[in-house]
Formats: structure tokens, sequence, C-alpha cells
């Protein structure tokens, strides 16, 4: 019997998925990569499934691709030939909401929108929300360490993870963490499983913090700016001055053209950057009124602030339209560097003068409050692979981002895309001791092979 065989009869009927066209789909991620052929897909339901699956992987020596909804821009769902991938997307109970505790226990395969819902409804909130929270999942969101535009304020996902189950490679289960508030017994496993990007584990459920939802709607500001860095400098304004906005988000000219083009938001000609942020603080009219005239001191030529929750919802709308609106245009290569807060204005230059340099597209979006820049070059639709000119701009990114004492990402992971820079990032030594601890979990290679480190 072959091994996929061997694999369909020892899960219930209809788990394993071998149709190649059904295969393909749950290959890829959304970034341009090709996948190659995987020999199958696994819909676990449960805990027993991926038990069952990771026991036949180590027996058969096949590698596993973990994946949640397939929404990474990194490459790290994408499945290669030979592989299984193991899709948790079916796994999508919330066990468990304790407003006293202020804790969600949660399946891999929730969707991050339907978590805050779920909390909003006892006045708590899930407070991580990439912006593809009505798309992604919890696990996915889990091992990307995934960001979002609340974590100026809340922090990222691995400030809202309290403890994990988790099968190894060999099948075992491991429970990590815990579901109270504080917790040091032993190695902090839970923030090591957090943006391990499926290589050291599945994880099967998830305890989460949830917070306390703000009892006002947030004031929210738009601001408008004839130039970028201006723009830059009024973030860095802000954070200086103790705003502690909730939400800080910058987008480029090149942005907002390509939003206007599909849903006429009325762009002047004289606006290169547009910043939105938002203070969800009791006084968040106050501080919204100080953003404000920030903005102004440091250029902006309009800016508008509103209390109305509808307004306030269209202006963030706009932002969550950026990553669909720039895939009109052509294929995207997602890039996701980080730089200290104080770095922002200049390494908002320095891409530019990169994107005049190399002759390429670059549309830039940031979640400008943490220093998080995704610069998206945009390339021919027709193309396979991004051409040498825009590898070659997004290598000096890289290494302009880590001159400033950045780093290559801030949100999405490693996955395939930014190995080949991994070096420049991480020493020998770090490598060597996130090798070490590869081998411990998984000393077959066989959770997600190639990716991450
Ligand atoms: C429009 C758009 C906007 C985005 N905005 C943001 C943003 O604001 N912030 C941000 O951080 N990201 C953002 N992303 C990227 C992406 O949504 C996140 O990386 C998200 O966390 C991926 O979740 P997923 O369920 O799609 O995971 P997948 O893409 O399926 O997987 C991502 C990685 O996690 C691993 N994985 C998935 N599930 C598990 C599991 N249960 N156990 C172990 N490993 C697992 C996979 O192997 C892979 O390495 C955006 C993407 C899009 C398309």
């Amino acid at each position: 019997m072959s091994a996929i065989d061997a694999l369909v009869t020892s899960l219930p009927e209809g788990r394993v998925v071998t149709d190649p066209d059904v295969i393909d789909s749950y290959a890829r991620d959304r970034t341009f990569l090709e996948p190659g052929k995987p020999l199958g897909v696994v819909l676990a339901t449960s805990r027993d499934d991926v038990v069952t699956t990771m026991r036949w992987a180590t027996e058969h020596r096949v590698p596993v691709v973990p994946r949640g909804a397939g929404t990474g821009l990194a490459g790290g769902a994408t499945a290669g030939d030979g592989t299984v991938v193991l899709s948790l997307a079916k796994m999508t109970a919330i066990r468990e909401l304790s407003p006293a505790d202020e804790i969600a226990v949660v399946e891999p395969g929730v969707i991050t929108a339907d978590l805050d819902r779920a909390a909003r409804a006892h006045g708590l909130m899930y407070a991580p929300d990439p912006s593809s929270y009505e798309i992604s999942t919890i696990g996915g969101n889990l091992a990307t360490n995934a960001g979002g535009l609340r974590c100026v304020k809340y922090g990222v996902t691995r400030d809202s993870a309290l403890g994990l189950e988790v099968v190894l490679a060999d099948g075992r289960v491991l429970d990590t963490g815990r579901r109270t508030m504080k917790g040091v017994t032993g190695y902090d496993l839970t923030g090591l499983f957090v943006g391990s990007e499926g290589t050291l584990g599945v994880i099967t459920a998830a305890t989460v913090r949830l917070r306390r939802a703000p009892l006002q709607a947030p004031a929210t500001f738009a601001a408008e700016f004839g130039s970028l860095r201006d723009a830059a400098a009024a973030v860095s304004a802000i954070i200086a001055a103790g705003c502690q906005p909730s939400l800080m988000e910058l987008l480029d000219r090149a942005t907002l053209v390509a939003i206007d083009d599909w849903r006429h938001i009325g762009l002047e000609a004289s606006t290169q950057a547009m910043l939105i942020g938002q203070s969800d603080a009791a006084d968040g009219q106050e501080v919204a009124s100080r953003m404000e005239q920030l903005c102004m001191d440091n250029g902006a030529s309009f800016v508008a602030v509103s209390s109305s929750p509808a307004e306030a919802e269209e202006l963030i709308a706009v932002r969550r339209m950026a990553y669909q609106a720039k895939e009109r245009l052509g294929a995207c290569l997602v890039e996701d560097v980080c730089v200290p807060r104080s770095a922002l204005p200049d390494m908002i230059t320095a891409i530019e003068a990169t994107a005049v340099r190399h002759g390429v597209q670059i549309c830039t979006v940031a979640h400008a409050g943490d220093g998080n820049l995704h610069p998206v070059f945009i390339f021919d639709h027709g193309t396979v692979e991004p051409p040498a000119e825009v590898w070659a701009a997004a290598d000096e990114i890289f290494r302009h981002a880590l001159s400033m004492g950045g780093t290559l990402t801030g949100e999405h992971g490693v996955g395939l895309l930014k190995r080949r820079w991994l070096a420049l990032e991480s020493g020998p030594v770090v490598t060597e001791v996130q090798h070490g601890i590869k081998a411990v979990f998984d000393p077959l290679g066989l959770l997600n092979p190639g990716k991450a480190i």
C-alpha cells in the first residue's frame, strides 16, 4: 500500500483529499510562489486527526505543511513536492469564552474577526486584528505572530497568547502555558511556538487573552499631507508626545491612487500621503484633537476628525482595501520591514529613493505607529517570478532597514520569501541555536521544512 493510501485508511472517511485540482488550491498562499505537487490534503476536524497524521508522517517520513486560511504573504504555507498539506481550517470551535477570567479557548481554524465578535458580546475584545482578520485564522495568526492595526496599543498576537495545545512531529501532544494572567514555570514554550511558522508543531488549540472593549466609540482622524516624509514626521511627533493612539496607519500616494481608481474616494491631486489615526481612550476626542494639531504642525494640508462610528469605519475601510487595490495593478511582492519608530521618516525616504533608482513601482502602506512598513512591489501579472530589478530594490530596502536597527519582517514571517536575507539579520550563533531548537522538536525535519529559519 502506498504511503498516501495508508493515510487515507487511517483517518475517517473524507478527511484526505487527493484530487490534484483541489490539492493545488490548498498548496498556495497569497504570494506569487508556485507550489510543488503535494501527495494530498488532510482536512482535520479534531486533534485526533492531527495526531494520526503526524504519527503517519513520522512512520513514512513524509513532510507536512500546516495551513490555516492560506492568507500568508511569505510563502509559509506554500507546499512542496511529496508533502502533505494539513489544513486546520475546519477546526472552528470557540470552546470556552470566560468573561470572569477574560480568556477564550479556541480551535485554530476560528476566523480572527469571529473571535473578536464573540468577545464583543460580553463587552470584551480580541485585540490582534491583522488587516486580513475577516479571512485569516487564529492558528495562522499564532504561527506567524501576526500584527495588525490595533497592535500599536494592544500588542501583537504573542501578547494575547497564554497557552497552546500543540501536536509535535511524532504525534505527542504538548500543552504549553496556562490560563492565568501570570505564570513563569519553566521556559516560555508558548512564546517559542508563536511565530514558529509551523516548523515546530501543529497548534490544535489556544488559550488567548481577551481585553475589555472600550466603552466609547473611538475618535478617528484622517490627515492629508503634501509629502510622505511630513506624514512620517507627524507619526514620530504623535508617538513622542505620548498620545498612545490605538491605531496609526499611513498610506502613500501610489496606494491611494490604486484605491481611488477602484473605489473613488475623491483623492486630491496634491495629496501625497494619508495618515489615519484613532484613540479609544476615555478622553479620545481630546487626544484626537492633539493628534490633529501635531499633524498640522508637521505640514498636513487637511485633517478631518470624527467620533461617529460609521464615519470612522469608512476611514478604516479605506486602509483595509489597500492590499486588494494593489492586487488590481499587477502581481505583488509584499515586503514587511520594521524600523525603530523614530527612523520612520528616513526609511520612507529610502524607499522612495530606491523606487526611483531601480525604476520599479512601489506602493507603501505602514502600520506607522509600530514603524512597520509594507512596501509592495508591483510587477507584470504574467511573470512567474519578480524581475531582477524588483529583487534588487527589495535587497536595498532590507539593507536600509537593518542599517537603521530594523528587521526584515515585522509581522508576516520569513516563510520561503525572506530566507535568502536571513543571514544579514541573524548571526551564526542565532542561526545555530535556532537549528538546535528545531532539532529538539522535529529531529526528522518533517514539519514545514525549508521555512522560517
Ligand atoms: C489582505 C491581507 C492583509 C493582511 N494584513 C496583515 C496584517 O495586517 N498583519 C499581519 O500580521 N499579517 C497580515 N496578512 C498576512 C496573513 O493574513 C497573516 O500572516 C495571517 O496570520 C495568516 O493566517 P492564515 O490562517 O491565513 O495562515 P496561513 O497563511 O495558512 O499560514 C501561515 C503560516 O502559519 C502556519 N500555520 C497555519 N496554521 C497553523 C497551525 N494551526 N499550527 C501551526 N502552524 C500553522 C503555516 O504553516 C504558515 O507557515 C495579510 C494578508 C492579506 C491577504
